[in-house]
């Protein structure tokens, strides 16, 4: 068989290159977002029908297998599959061997600690023996830094304290208002979670390979490209504006003394660069999204 210039095989020669299988939640609040990122990665499902329980991704030899979060860990480790999306705190909980191959910017959360409005404690280490209600029961008696007493619910954790079965709760909070609509009172954050890419201790070659593609994606949503022209003399107040460790690009335009700036910028800094640029002198600002970032 033929190799090509570079030593490697043309894209479909020799053996068929086995199927990368990827579990993803399939239902719940990681399942659209996982869905989009492989569809971001040009790695969309063909036929993502709502019941479907597996389907082959777009452009790549991988199939998706639609599988519920909470056994995803279990699954990479058992390698029924050969990587999964699951979020950071069930991959903790389960406590199964498994790699984290990269985190995904999305599902962000915190496991925190909480009591009622009312209570007088201020921190978890005043709840020494305390009755902590918490569907994550691994993660509580791990990282409470007292010893304590478990009460072990599976779901409305929130209403516990107020039933009377628990001093306080160890619970997922995103926006804190669940806790704020049930009285209660975050004293702590044990652990922070998000999304995860996961693969088997000794993960495959392409598993590797997927964690970089959705890399370029994840850190590419996190930035802008920005665009702006201005005079030379404002060049050096707007370029320490900009941040980040790389020199912005500056072309000069037609027309005398004017030139181009552009850089990449974190799109979370966009809302406070904006005016701060235009009061430093730049004119036509352009901010556009950025596909992928790669090196
Ligand atoms: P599900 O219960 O299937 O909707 O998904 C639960 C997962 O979503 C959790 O294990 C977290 O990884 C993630 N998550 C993000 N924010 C929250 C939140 N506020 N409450 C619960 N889970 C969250």
């Amino acid at each position: 068989m033929a190799a090509t210039g570079r030593g490697r095989l043309p894209a479909g020669a020799g053996a068929p290159a086995a199927i990368l299988r990827i579990a993803v939640p399939s239902k719940g609040r990681l399942r659209d977002p996982a869905i989009a990122l492989l569809d971001d990665a040009g790695l969309g499902p063909e036929t993502p029908g709502d019941r479907a329980l597996a389907f082959p991704c777009r452009n790549a030899p991988v199939e998706a297998l639609l599988v519920r979060a909470d056994d995803i860990p279990e699954y990479v480790q058992d390698g029924v599959v050969d990587c999964g999306i699951t979020g950071l705190d069930i991959v903790r909980e389960r406590g199964a061997r498994v790699t984290e191959l990269q985190r995904l910017g999305f599902g962000a959360c915190t496991l925190e600690v909480a009591v009622q409005e009312e209570s007088r404690v201020a921190a978890p280490g005043e709840l020494d023996g305390a009755r902590i209600a918490t569907s994550f029961p691994n993660l509580a008696r791990e990282l409470m830094p007292v010893p304590i007493e478990l009460v072990d619910v599976h779901g409305s954790v929130e209403l516990a304290p107020r039933l009377g079965l628990a001093d306080a709760i160890v619970d997922l909070v995103s926006s804190g208002s669940t806790l704020r609509t049930n009285g209660l009172r975050s004293i702590g954050v044990l652990l922070a979670s998000e999304a995860v890419l996961i693969g088997p201790p000794e993960p495959r070659d392409d598993a590797f390979q997927l964690a970089n593609v959705f890399r370029s994606v994840v850190d590419a949503r996190a930035t802008r490209y920005l665009m702006l022209n201005a005079h030379e003399s404002a060049l050096e107040a707007i370029c320490a504006l900009v941040p980040g460790s790389r020199a912005p690009s500056v072309l000069p335009l037609s027309e005398p003394g004017m030139v181009a700036v552009h850089s990449l910028v974190p799109a979370a800094d966009v809302w406070r660069l904006l005016p701060e640029l235009e009061a430093a002198g730049a004119s036509s600002i352009l901010l556009v999204p950025v596909e992928r970032m790669l090196g």
